[in-house]
């Protein structure tokens, strides 16, 4: 039996491990922290290709995956409706997700606090040494270790994340804690407001516990906001002064940064924004990357989701991509019967599908991007100018109304060796 080591048990580790295992490879999990990871996270937008996956695994998708909003509803900074679209995705969270996959998967083969340190990948295959000092051999190695990934920064060194010059601030509101008109007005809905220079995004997720009962859900924001690098490293310091790099835990966020960021809303955002904020008892932030790997794989050593490529999430699409990465890797295992050319075949598919999110993605968020980073003078159109309706359309679409993804998942659908023109590596 083929034998896989997953590095990251995160949801695209999970994807991977669990299709690999039903296609009959042996597959173990190494995951760095030290404990369930269920309690972390916050919302997901889901596409149909995700759930999918998701059931060809063996989960059972119903109505308790998420929450589907009525609508998709654009407020003025006054708080009045500007414009109103049809909202089709659904929307999860990040530990409903999780907590899918990791049941599907045997828990004796998911090791929890094993960070991987490095790698050998030679005619015996390959060995993997962790953190602890223990090794596991296998045939292959998936990376699925995130955006600071340690198998990309040993094949593809030359990868790093470019931070794009704007943070998102992000929180949950329990619904019962939504006043009642203010419950009335948005909790259905999808609600976006666009100021100049800004943008934020709210909706209906599950709870706590993947929760989906009236009144047991949460309320999920993200407002992507402009800032400079210099700035981002004043943000990540701590009240004691220790500067924790790009990122930092919500209880680390010193107090005045977070009641600074409540004071620009106020100036900023639509009421009913604004009220979702100051409801929220711990905000957070992440600085907003772009990565781009020029290859899925080296050797035996294959990439997977944001190890590979990170979309900045106004696609909503890093799990959907980190599921379609693990299926064409699968795939092309069980189609192709040797390693070395199902990793061809799978680069060949998803280096393409990757390259072209990250390009979406740039594009919707070029706005915001170029606010920090560039000086106005030199602004293309499309940085100078934020469109709430063309916004609104491209964050919120489905894979079926992106000819240029869905193009790619349709081929992958189909026979095996149908690859798009510009896609072979070269
Ligand atoms: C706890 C958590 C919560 C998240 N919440 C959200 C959310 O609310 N909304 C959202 O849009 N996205 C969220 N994400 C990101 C989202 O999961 C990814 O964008 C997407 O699903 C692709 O996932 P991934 O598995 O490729 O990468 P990631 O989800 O980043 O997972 C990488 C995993 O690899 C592990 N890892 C890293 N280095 C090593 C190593 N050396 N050895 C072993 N393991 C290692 C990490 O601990 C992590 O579990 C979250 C990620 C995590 C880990």
């Amino acid at each position: 039996m083929p034998r896989a080591l997953v590095v990251g048990g995160s949801l695209g580790g999970l994807l991977a491990a669990n299709l690999l295992r039903s296609i009959g490879w042996n597959v173990q999990v190494f995951e760095r922290v030290g404990d369930d990871l269920a309690s972390r996270g916050a919302g997901i937008g889901t596409h149909e290709e995700l759930l999918e996956i998701m059931q060809r695994i063996g989960i059972e998708v119903d109505a308790s995956i998420g929450v589907h909003p009525e609508s998709r509803s654009c407020l003025d900074t006054a708080g009045n409706i500007q414009l109103k679209m049809p909202r089709p995705r659904i929307l999860s969270s990040w530990g409903r997700l999780y907590r899918a996959l990791k049941d599907a998967f045997p828990v004796a083969d998911y090791h929890f606090a094993k960070a991987l340190v490095s790698f050998t990948d030679d005619a015996g295959g390959i060995t993997a040494t962790f953190d602890d000092g223990t090794r596991a051999q296998g045939d292959l190695l998936i990376g699925a270790d995130g955006i600071r990934s340690t198998v990309r920064a040993q094949i593809l060194p030359q990868a790093e994340p470019r931070y794009a010059g704007y943070i998102a601030w992000r929180g949950l509101v329990p619904e019962a804690a939504l006043p009642a008109a203010l419950h009335a007005e948005i909790f259905g809905h999808n609600v976006v407001c666009y100021p100049d220079g800004d943008a934020m995004t709210a909706y209906p997720v599950p709870g706590p516990n993947n929760d989906v009962r009236a009144g047991h859900r949460a309320y999920n924001w993200v407002w992507y906001h402009p800032l400079a690098p210099e700035a981002l490293g004043a943000l990540c310091t701590d009240a004691s002064g220790f500067c924790h790099g790009t990122a930092i835990a919500p209880a680390l966020i010193r107090p005045e940064a977070i009641a600074e960021m409540r004071a620009t809303a106020r100036k900023s955002l639509a009421p009913q924004c604004v009220q979702v904020i100051e409801l929220t008892a711990q905000p957070f932030f992440q600085a907003i990357f772009d990565l781009e790997s020029p290859r899925m794989f080296v050797g035996r050593a294959a990439l997977l989701g944001d190890a590979a490529f990170v979309a900045r999430p106004h696609v909503g699409m890093g799990v959907t991509k980190a599921a379609l990465d693990a299926a064409r890797l699968a795939d092309s295992l069980a189609q192709m019967g040797d390693i070395e050319a199902a990793l061809t075949h799978y680069h060949e598919r998803q280096h393409l599908f990757g390259t072209r999110v990250i390009a979406r993605a740039r594009r919707i968020g070029a706005h915001l991007g170029a606010q920090a980073m560039k000086p106005p003078e030199t602004w293309t159109p499309e940085e100078r100018h934020q469109n709430p309706e063309r916004m609104m359309r491209e964050s919120g679409a489905r894979l079926r109304d992106v000819p240029e993804l869905i193009e790619l998942v349709r081929a992958s659908r189909g026979e095996i060796g149908a690859v798009p023109p510009n896609s072979r590596i070269s």
